[in-house]
């Protein structure tokens, strides 16, 4: 081994090469952005596999994002070849959980082509569920209840470990109920959602001590990356997967927690010590990503947290420009100007899918979008309103579901009407009856319905046709490609043919997102394959596009890094945004720093910060005041910068004079800013910042933020 070619390590700095070669044992990598986490993982999965300690089936790697598996499974083939096609456990620990729950299912009483649902469904189960116990949906909105038992599955609880409190949470008292009616029901449907796949897996490993034992055996190391988001669950079957070996080694960076809204627990890092006495802790410093203003800038906005462990960071990058600050009059000039800087880069020739705009809310990129389209700029987004997501493609799904899995009544009930075929509620009640009755799902009702004088001669023949196409088109599933198969019911379902018949340019859209559904599904060899892969495509990354700019949220963004990044809706109640203002709780606010810091960490050549005088939210205009997060960036680092100098007046106006066009605006904030004179900050802050005290009790940064630039901007 020792006199095999180790010059790829040589490429690492000390503390790196010793978390690769600290094979064995428990090691922490706690690092701040940049300094090489990702990098060494990376480098010690290829070193365990290159020096033969375990096979690719026998190392557990656990990434946040199915496009940092892809990135880390094409680096590990770059440094030893090929031998990592097969690493079936790297991925996401939904990925992964639900591989390993097909192996298991009946343990939990699924079949192991059980359907993975998603929010739509899930949200439709539950109502059906509150209604049919007469609990009134509009006080306890489905919603709700979704959001609590996301909750309770995150921190590992099954209904029986509800306490009381909980309980409580819903419909006064039913939340333990509602949740295991709900698992019944899935498991009836023989689906799960995204919570139970790891949920599922640690009550088999929990009760079923040798099936834990084999996947302990199994692995002889397991890695995780992004170990700061881990919430109770993930954390709670790893610890079980790792405990017999402890060869377990998580990076991860205390400051970009940023995923606690949905459970996850920075503590588990803390602890992580104490699970496995003995750890070896590594630190990084050296920053290999980003230019010193970019870090200085970022250093000194965390330095303003105060749960923190706090750590240093430098870097032998040299120069680079200081972090640009843009103030504009609204969200359209915003990304006019994001269009107009992106066109420069590419002139002075840097790729487009270098470059990244990192939003804090969906809702922001729609402006963006439509410039882009405008002016012809390739972009994609990442997350979001994505292809999957289109009601078309849910339906198509729906079709391939109900193929694959005759017990998904979600997907029965999608289609049934669809395109209409003159089956209506009456029937579909019926349907329901007698598939309750009998503790069958809905398709199978229909085949037995039809055997009775049930139905009307109408629905009935229609239903029988749909039920001789269904077998058709399960019997072709055998012989038929995913793809054929799919353009093959979409044609003899009469789909296809009702949206030619809309002959609008949405439904050409629409068919064109079809016939786009069925190239995707050319890559997969069997249906079961490919409905796994459109459960997974959460965190939707589709092949690197060359010449396309990225745009996505900050959250979807962590681990990510560009050379050029943009950072759009630097405005106190969008970034921070309403919500951690209006919980007011420091810990909020504090997340929305490390989400700010991890905006700006991944950048690696520049990073230009956009805010506007004017928003429009929600349909609502509102005028705004720049980011609280601005004012804590070092002057050192920044350069400031204006559109506003012909609108500043009208801006000032915004907040002083009652007959400028924008009065409605100054109306909004009238009440309480007239009567305190026409600051703008403080109208600003009353109406953005319920505690007004956040912005009149200055610290360091916020004096030198209300002090100097505003006047450049030509207001205040
Ligand atoms: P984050 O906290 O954002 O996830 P990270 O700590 O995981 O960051 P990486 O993404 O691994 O950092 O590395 C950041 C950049 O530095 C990458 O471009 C990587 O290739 C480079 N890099 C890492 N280690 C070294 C090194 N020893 N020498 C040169 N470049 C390095
Ligand atoms: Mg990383």
């Amino acid at each position: 081994i020792a006199n095999q070619d180790q010059s790829w390590l040589d490429s690492l700095n000390p503390p790196q090469r010793e978390a690769v070669t600290t094979t064995e044992g428990p090691v922490l990598m706690l690092a701040g952005a940049g300094t090489g986490k990702t990098a060494a993982l990376t480098a010690r999965l290829a070193n365990l596999l290159r020096q033969r300690l375990a096979w690719p089936s026998e190392i557990l790697c656990v990434t946040f994002t199915n496009k940092a598996a892809r990135e880390m499974r094409e680096r590990v083939g770059n440094l030893i070849g090929p031998a990592v096609e097969g690493m079936p456990w790297l991925g996401t620990f939904h990925s992964i959980a639900a591989k390993m729950l097909r192996r298991h299912a009946e343990l939990v009483g699924l079949q192991s082509n059980f359907t993975i649902i998603d929010t739509d469904d899930q949200l439709r189960l539950l109502k059906q569920l509150i209604v049919a116990e007469g609990v009134d949906d509009k006080r306890w909105p489905a919603k709700q209840l979704a959001g609590l038992i996301d909750k309770w599955k995150n921190r590992g609880l099954n209904p029986g470990d509800l306490d009381a409190l909980e309980n409580e949470a819903y419909a006064n008292g039913k939340g333990q109920r509602f949740y295991a009616l709900y698992q019944n029901r899935l498991r009836e449907l023989n689906a799960c959602d995204f919570g139970d796949l790891l949920m599922h897996m640690l009550n088999i490993f929990r009760r079923e001590r040798e099936v834990l034992e084999s996947w302990q055996q199994r692995f002889k190391y397991v890695m995780v990356d992004e170990y700061q988001d881990t919430n109770a669950v993930q954390y709670l079957w790893l610890r079980l997967l790792a405990q017999n070996r402890k060869n377990i080694c998580v990076v991860g960076d205390d400051d970009q927690s940023i995923y606690s809204w949905r459970g996850a627990e920075v503590a588990n890092i803390l602890r992580f010590e104490k699970d496995f006495p003995g750890a070896k802790v590594i630190r990084l410093e050296q920053n290999y990503r980003s230019t010193p203003h970019i870090l200085g800038a970022a250093s000194g906005l965390i330095a303003e947290n105060s749960e923190r462990l706090g750590k240093t960071l430098w870097t032998e990058v040299d120069g680079g420009d200081k972090v640009r600050v843009i103030g504009v009059w609204d969200a359209p000039e915003e990304a006019r100007r994001i269009g107009e800087e992106i066109e420069r880069l590419e002139r002075e020739g840097a790729p487009l899918d270098r470059i990244a705009i990192l939003v804090r809310a969906q809702f922001q990129t729609r402006t963006i979008e439509d410039r882009f389209i405008q002016i012809g700029m390739g972009y994609r987004i990442v997350g979001g309103f994505r292809f999957y997501e289109r009601a078309e493609i849910r339906d198509a799904l729906a079709y391939l579901r109900q193929i694959a899995s005759p017990q998904d009544d979600l997907a029965f009930e999608r289609i049934y009407n669809t395109p209409k075929r003159g089956l209506g509620d009456k029937t579909l009640e019926k349907l329901h009856r007698h598939a309750r009755a009998r503790s069958i799902p809905l398709s199978l009702a229909a085949v037995e319905i039809l055997d009775t004088d049930e139905l009307p001669a109408r629905a009935r023949n229609t239903l029988a046709a749909l039920m001789r196409d269904f077998a058709r088109w399960r019997d072709a599933a055998k012989q038929l490609v995913p793809a054929e198969l799919a353009r093959t019911i979409l044609d003899e379902s009469g789909y296809t043919a009702a949206l030619q018949a809309e002959k609008t340019a949405e439904a050409a859209g629409r068919l064109e997102n079809l016939t786009e559904l069925a190239r995707a599904m050319e890559e997969y060899e069997t249906l079961g394959d490919f409905l796994e892969h459109v459960s997974l495509v959460m965190d939707n990354e589709n092949a690197a596009d060359e010449d396309k700019v990225t745009i996505m949220t900050i959250h979807a963004a962590k681990g990510l890094e560009f050379d050029n990044v943009f950072l759009p809706g630097w405005e106190e109640g969008v970034f921070p945004s309403q919500r951690s203002l209006d919980e007011g709780g420091l810990a909020s606010l504090e997340e929305e720093r490390r989400l700010a810091y991890v905006a700006i960490t991944r950048a690696r050549r520049r990073c230009t910060i956009l805010h506007a005088a004017n928003r429009q939210i929600y349909g609502q205009w509102t005028s705004s005041i720049p980011s609280r997060f601005i004012g804590e960036l070092p002057a050192d680092h920044i350069e400031e910068e204006t559109t506003l100098s012909g609108g500043a007046s009208m801006w000032r106006a915004n907040w002083s004079e009652r007959d400028d066009p924008f009065a409605h605006v100054a109306q909004a904030n009238a009440g309480r800013a007239a009567s305190r004179g026409p600051g703008w900050q403080r109208a600003a802050a009353q109406t953005f910042n319920p505690a007004p005290r956040r912005i009149a009790e200055p610290t360091r940064s916020a004096a030198s933020f209300a002090a100097k630039p505003r006047s450049d901007i030509g207001v205040g």
